[in-house]
């Protein structure tokens, strides 16, 4: 069995993005189990000579912003469940947003180990949510690039001491 890696974060980080970069042209495994798990995309993926199976927490896109915070607390529990390790994304060019600092809440109570990512990094843009991101006490970002592919090596490092 592989090690699993779960992306996390609020809707529009950008972590479809990066599942997609991670499990590059091979073909992603669609879950179609019932509750919560629907919501969950599976994926084959390799970065530099790691394969792990890396899982895409999504379908809160939709959702009413009211009961949002909730719902993200439910699937992201359920998502930590089997998990070796999860990468928190945020959005660097947003920043850290209330809705950031309530997942980071919930991450921090859990056993997994968390990779902090600091998405959308590429140009300066991005510069000051990286800084930011330091505040949620995941210690340093990765700087990314779900989109440009930037930031795969500093990614590998912080993934191997956990897979
Ligand atoms: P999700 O809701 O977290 O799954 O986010 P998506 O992967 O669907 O991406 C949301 C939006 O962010 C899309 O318009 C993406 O094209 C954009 N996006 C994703 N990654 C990057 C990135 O590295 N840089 C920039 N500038 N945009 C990105
Ligand atoms: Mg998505």
């Amino acid at each position: 069995n592989l090690p699993q890696v779960i992306i996390i974060g609020r809707p529009n980080v950008g972590k479809s993005t990066l599942f997609n970069r991670l499990v590059g042209k091979k073909l992603a495994l669609v879950d179609d189990q019932p509750g919560v798990t629907r919501d969950r995309r599976f994926g084959d993926a390799s970065l530099l000579g790691l394969d792990f199976t890396i899982v895409d927490t999504a379908g809160w896109e939709d959702l009413d912003p009211d009961t949002l915070p909730g719902r993200m607390r439910q699937q992201t529990e359920a998502s930590l469940i089997g998990a070796d390790v999860a990468l928190f994304v945020i959005d660097a060019r947003a920043g850290v947003t209330p809705l950031d600092e309530e997942i980071a809440r919930y991450l921090r109570q859990s056993r997994v180990p968390i990779v902090l990512m600091a998405n959308k990094a590429e140009g300066r843009q991005g510069d000051p949510g990286i800084y930011d991101a330091f505040a949620l006490g995941f210690g340093e970002p990765v700087a990314f690039s779900a989109e440009h592919g930037q930031g795969l090596a500093d990614l590998f490092e912080a993934l191997r001491p956990h897979i």
